[in-house]
């Protein structure tokens, strides 16, 4: 059954408030030391429905930065610009059920190759796929891209998340200087991660991850104009692997709970969609034990028991 919207934008703020008080229990990440300062308690939430209707509760309005919601728009972009086969001789399509940032699997089973593209080292190789003369060249296309799929051209770059992450990336340094080792990683490793930390700092608010789940929604057509923005083919490639890999090593049980597309950053953001429907942004800067928002996934859980959204 397609979702009432305006039955949902009259229950929002209801069910924000509901699961605001989980935010207690999680914590925000503080690895990157500039995350630290987010604000534990917040959570917010857009949707985009692709009538364009528009429904929002909460601290919606919050900047904050894509981390790893980053890696399913590099990703597209790695597609377009070079194609399936280019980017899957370098990265696999399987989850791993380890840590985002794990070096355990490159090394035991497939050596170099990541498991796939939305954990650190599957995504570090993405980055190095991207076209673009310069690393900042590169960084500068993925938030053209950025700006394409919100819409708007206000996403811009945080400075001090990026270089906060930079100064301090010892483990993405090391996952890079072994892909580089396994000849996975063609570039060099600190332009690649030049790239990768810039693409994780692109700040943005609800609205626009709320914008960019509609395009994937709608396979990759912006139902305002009727453009396609993405082939539908990738589309479908960046679903799958949120279904099966987009929410940590948490995937499998969100799946079950929630049972929609959905990729998680750390900074506390959550990117989401409903198929046919309509797209989802939500920011909870506190973080559950699998690293994702708290507070967004009893929202996102909230939502889906009540109108239905699971698509299994
Ligand atoms: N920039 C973060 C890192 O590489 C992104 C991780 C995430 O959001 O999961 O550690």
């Amino acid at each position: 059954m397609p979702t009432d919207f305006n039955e949902l934008t009259q229950r929002l703020p209801h069910l924000v408030e509901t699961c605001r008080a989980y935010a207690t229990q999680g914590r925000v990440a503080t690895y990157i030391p500039e995350l630290a300062h987010a604000p534990q308690l917040a959570l917010g939430i857009t949707l985009r429905h692709k009538s364009g209707l528009t429904a929002t509760a909460g601290d919606c309005g919050i900047p904050f930065t894509l981390q790893s919601i980053s890696k399913v728009i590099t990703l597209l972009l790695a597609l377009m610009d070079r194609g399936e086969q280019a980017v899957f001789e370098k990265v696999g399509m399987e989850p791993t059920g380890d840590v985002f940032n794990s070096m355990l699997k490159l090394e035991l089973v497939q050596p170099g190759k990541p498991f796939n593209p939305l954990i650190n080292a599957g995504a570090i190789v993405v980055s190095s796929l991207i076209d673009g003369d310069t690393a900042e060249h590169k960084a500068e296309r993925v938030l053209r891209f950025v700006r394409d799929l919100a819409g708007d051209d206000s996403p811009s770059f945080n400075e001090s998340v990026f270089r906060s992450e930079e100064a301090t990336a010892y483990r993405n340094r090391s996952l890079a200087y072994f892909l580089k080792d396994n000849k996975v990683l063609d570039q060099d490793v600190e332009p690649t991660l030049h790239v990768y930390f810039k693409q994780c700092a692109i700040e943005v608010t609800c609205a626009h991850v709320a914008r960019i789940g509609l395009i994937l929604a709608n396979d990759g057509v912006d139902p305002s104009t009727g453009r396609q923005l993405v082939p539908k083919r990738y589309v479908r490639i960046a679903k799958s692997f949120m279904v099966t890999c987009g929410m940590y090593n948490a995937s499998g049980e969100f799946a079950i709970q929630v049972g929609i597309p959905a990729k998680s950053g750390v900074a506390g953001g959550i990117l989401a969609l409903v198929p046919g429907e309509l797209g989802i942004g939500i920011i909870g800067p506190a973080l559950n034990d699998k690293g994702n928002s708290t507070a967004g996934v009893h929202l996102l859980r909230l939502l889906s028991e009540q109108f239905d959204w699971s698509m299994f």
